[in-house]
């Protein structure tokens, strides 16, 4: 392949960077932490992170490393004893890394997700927002699956999965899986000396993910074919998915300095992407009419507040997509509604300030924000 090596992207130029970081990479086989190595890798997520990136990090290890405080050995876990390892071993991860980020001043924070988190949008909005106001705070969230509580039919089964949907869920820019090999290959390396390394993926087709050995192979859990499922997920969330090495001392560096890694590339930007989800994707569940003012604050790019709705029409729960119209009809925009049908009729024309003596909690401020909404006549919706 003719690989230019300034046509690749560069590690530095991406403003919100996923790191996932796996088992084997952190912890011994015997269930030690890999000290050494964490601390380096934490070197360079603290370079990135200094020079103004905002990092999330994915971290497994909790299974591992409560396997050993447990003594369980190294067989097969049963469902309950792996959930059982993972909540001795999560107090431990967490420590190490806050230990390591505080190194450098920096403010680690422990997020627990399930897949449902994820997939359930009055759960995912909520999700996202910790998130945004943790990376606001310049604190770098350290997620892992929560294994305890996740059955096996809801579970990620694989931390790359997780980190791609949390980099959509973050609209990060770039999806980095630190993984035993250098990246992919045109047919499964150990099996095919003649394997010839792929730099960059700029679309993902039949023939790449035939390049993964196939959905069928035995190998495939956690092997190259859920990278390339990652990858599909992280590329259509509008982010750059980076695989490399991560066996190496200082992985990220390793990469900016010019180790071959495998760059898949995704066609659009994460607010293009979530434009399109928004906009597109989602069936509306209901209507919001509006007056002539909030119309045009939403216009000039602001959030639509509870005092500019009207109307309120359909059964719609937070998280939901609805269309917002002027009290003429016309369509405005659509957007992810922060407040179920029921709340959002009673909060509609009412002041910011109000709202929690009508509703009894302090819901969020705007009904729908800024970031959840779409205006019509900016080609997302259709
Ligand atoms: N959540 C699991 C753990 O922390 C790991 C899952 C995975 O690596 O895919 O042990």
């Amino acid at each position: 392949m003719n690989s230019k090596r300034n046509a690749l992207p560069k590690l530095e130029n991406f403003r919100r960077i996923v790191v996932k970081v796996g088992s084997s990479l952190l912890v011994e086989k015997t269930g030690g932490l890999k000290e050494a190595w964490l601390k380096a890798l934490v070197d360079d997520v603290a370079t990135l992170h200094k020079a103004g990136a905002d990092i999330l990090v994915v971290s497994s290890g909790a299974i591992a490393m409560g396997r050993g405080v447990l003594k369980l050995g190294r067989r097969p876990l049963e469902l309950e004893e792996a959930q059982a390892a993972a909540s001795v071993g999560q107090i431990a991860l967490a420590r190490v890394w806050a230990e390591a980020l505080a190194g450098h001043g920096i403010i680690a924070a422990q997020v627990l997700l399930t897949y449902g988190d994820t997939e359930e949008r009055r759960r995912y909005l909520n999700a996202r927002a910790t998130l945004g106001t943790l990376l606001a705070h310049r604190a770098i969230p350290v997620i892992n699956e929560n294994d305890t509580v996740a059955t096996q039919e809801i579970r990620y089964g694989d931390n790359d999965r997780l980190a791609a949907r949390v980099g959509t869920m973050a609209s990060a820019d770039c999806v980095v899986l630190l993984s035993d090999i250098d990246g992919l290959f045109t047919a499964p390396p150990q099996k095919d000396p003649g394997a010839a390394f792929v730099p960059v993926v700029p679309r993902i087709t039949a023939e790449i993910e035939a390049m993964a050995g196939g959905a069928a192979s035995e190998l495939s859990r956690g092997g190259m074919m859920t990278k390339i499922e990652a990858a599909k997920i992280a590329t259509s969330g509008g982010a750059t998915m980076l695989i490399a090495n991560g066996t190496v001392e200082h992985p990220l560096r390793s990469v900016r300095e010019g180790r071959r890694c495998s760059w898949f590339l995704s066609p659009s930007t994460p607010v293009t992407a979530r434009k399109r989800w928004i906009g597109g994707t989602l069936e509306p569940r209901g209507t919001l009419s509006v007056d002539e003012g909030a119309a045009s604050a939403m216009r000039a790019g602001k959030s639509l507040l509870p005092a500019g709705v009207r109307r309120v029409e359909g059964s719609f729960n937070r998280g939901d997509c609805v269309v917002v119209r002027s009290l003429e009809g016309g369509e405005i925009a659509r957007g992810l509604v922060a407040y179920d049908a029921i709340d959002a009729v009673q909060i509609a024309g009412r002041s910011t300030r109000d709202i929690e003596a009508i509703l009894g909690y302090s819901g969020r401020k705007e009904i729908i924000h800024r970031d959840d909404l779409v205006m019509s006549g900016d080609g997302a919706i259709g």
